[in-house]
């Protein structure tokens, strides 16, 4: 299916009459954490592909298995628990890979296709995730898995950028060599398979600059730089950070940055997002986006101490739930008047998306600013609240096709990499975000003790309501 919609996409383009003789660097990215399996003897067929016939005719027989796992299969918990018992716990994997074990990672996909499936393991003699491989088509060879998109595997030591012989030797013998070597993200693999040049018209001096995964490509995309944040307020939230000192920690991932390769980047999910802000609205302010907005007009910075934790479902991060309000004396209450408990459950999402971002080593630093995106985005107090919590400005974004566009910038700036040229002076020419909101001259103040005081809280809600 993946061969076929690159063969679909290609006729497309040359349909339309793109010149693609002037393309000078191509990039890609791939949804993170799948793999696909080439059989015994496709790295032969990759490098002689007949431009007369479709990729897909040509690559009929190349996968020993046909069904790739990918980042939704949640079956591994087995292998997981074994890696973890290998490499001394959750948090001494998390120090070496970046994240504990999680099943969609792939090398715990790997382990458990290798159990379950050996003969369809034993005819592969290479691996790629969704991003090499795709690289690899374009390549006419097997291209090196980049650091970042590496860093989902629970496989690569992020701090070395090497795979870990601890999680190689856990997860089968001889992965090395199915793998391949790592490679910086910005790595030029070499020009384009004759493939393209003699079907679809590139120049055979176009260069194949390493693809990597769909969110370190979005990072790309939004140009995130040191000491910014990205957050993106969908049905969930999401939190995108540029690092310089990780400190992976059991809750988010940290990966190894794609634009820069002695930073870091992490990500964290928050499921309580969007549809707990809708239900608060619902509840609050008779289901009015206005009314919930006039709410946080209404009521001050800090909410006279009112602190709320509102877990609807399940939270990833941190792993709780149910509604907990707490008054400005840390005691435990039952409800808040409708103004003050939206205030609770803004400041208290936002409190929650600085408090884990810290943990894992991103610091507020003068010039930092907060990007954000998804629907509750075009909510100018939510982002004023937000702002206030960061201490920062916030701007918004257009995230649509943020990995396409972050896969040309990388494309771009991998041609020049190579000569220490930093690829935010390659991308300077983009269009700039918008700001929208700064932050209120008490905030720093007032959300510096309260998130001390958040931090405390949350503890206690999860002491408490532990199994
Ligand atoms: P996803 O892409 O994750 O499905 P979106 O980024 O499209 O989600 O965001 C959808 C959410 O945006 C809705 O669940 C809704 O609660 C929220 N939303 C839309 N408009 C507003 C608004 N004015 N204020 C706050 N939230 C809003």
């Amino acid at each position: 299916m993946w061969v076929k919609a690159l063969d679909l996409l290609l006729d497309k383009m040359k349909r339309a009459g793109l010149d693609f003789s002037r393309v000078r660097a191509l990039s890609g990215s791939g949804q993170q954490h799948g793999s696909v399996f080439w059989r015994k003897g496709a790295s032969e067929t990759l490098k002689q592909l007949d431009p007369d016939q479709d990729l897909n005719q040509l690559l009929q027989d190349s996968f020993s298995v046909s069904d790739c796992p990918v980042w939704m299969d949640s079956s591994s918990t087995q292998q997981c628990h074994e890696l973890q018992a290998a490499a001394g716990g959750a948090l001494r994997l998390a120090e070496i890979t970046g994240s504990r074990a999680y099943e969609r990672f792939t090398g715990n996909q790997i382990a458990k296709l290798r159990q379950t499936r050996p003969n369809e393991f034993q005819d592969a003699e290479r691996i790629s995730l969704v991003s090499s491989f795709a690289a690899s088509l374009f390549l006419g060879d097997y291209a090196a898995i980049d650091f970042s998109d590496g860093s989902g595997m629970n496989l690569l030591d992020i701090r070395t950028r090497t795979w870990s012989k601890i999680c190689l030797e856990a997860t089968a013998p001889h992965l090395d060599r199915l793998l391949g070597t790592p490679l910086p993200s910005t790595s030029v693999l070499g020009p384009v398979s004759s493939y393209f040049v003699q079907r679809y018209g590139f120049s055979d001096g176009c260069r194949v600059v390493a693809f990597t995964g769909d969110n370190p490509a979005s990072l790309a995309g939004m140009r995130l730089q040191q000491g910014d944040i990205a957050v993106s307020l969908g049905t969930s939230d999401t939190v995108f950070l540029w690092l310089q000192q990780p400190r992976p920690a059991l809750e988010g991932h940290v990966f190894c940055n794609p634009v820069d390769w002695q930073a870091y980047m992490a990500l964290l999910c928050f499921k309580n997002g969007s549809l707990t802000r809708e239900r608060i609205r619902n509840e609050c302010t008779e289901g009015s986006w206005e009314h919930f907005s006039a709410s946080l007009r209404d009521t001050p910075l800090g909410n006279n101490g009112h602190i709320g934790l509102y877990f609807d479902t399940m939270e990833i991060t941190p792993p709780a739930v149910g509604v907990h309000r707490f008054d400005g004396d840390d005691n435990e209450v039952s409800s808040l008047s409708p103004q003050v408990e939206v205030r609770a459950l803004v400041e208290g999402q936002f409190l929650s998306r600085r408090l884990h971002g810290e943990r894992l080593g991103y610091s507020i630093i003068p010039g930092t600013r907060v990007l954000a995106t998804g629907g509750a985005s075009s909510n100018k107090e939510i982002l004023q609240v937000l702002s206030d919590v960061f201490n920062a400005p916030v701007y918004t974004i257009d995230l649509s096709n943020s990995t396409c566009l972050g896969a040309a910038y990388r494309a771009l700036h991998g041609l020049v990499a190579e000569t220490g040229v930093c690829f935010f002076d390659v991308v300077k020419k983009a269009p700039e975000p918008q700001l929208i909101v700064t932050p209120h001259p008490t905030a720093q103040e007032v959300y510096d003790t309260m998130l001390r005081r958040f931090a405390r809280l949350e503890e206690r809600v999860l002491q408490e309501t532990r199994p």
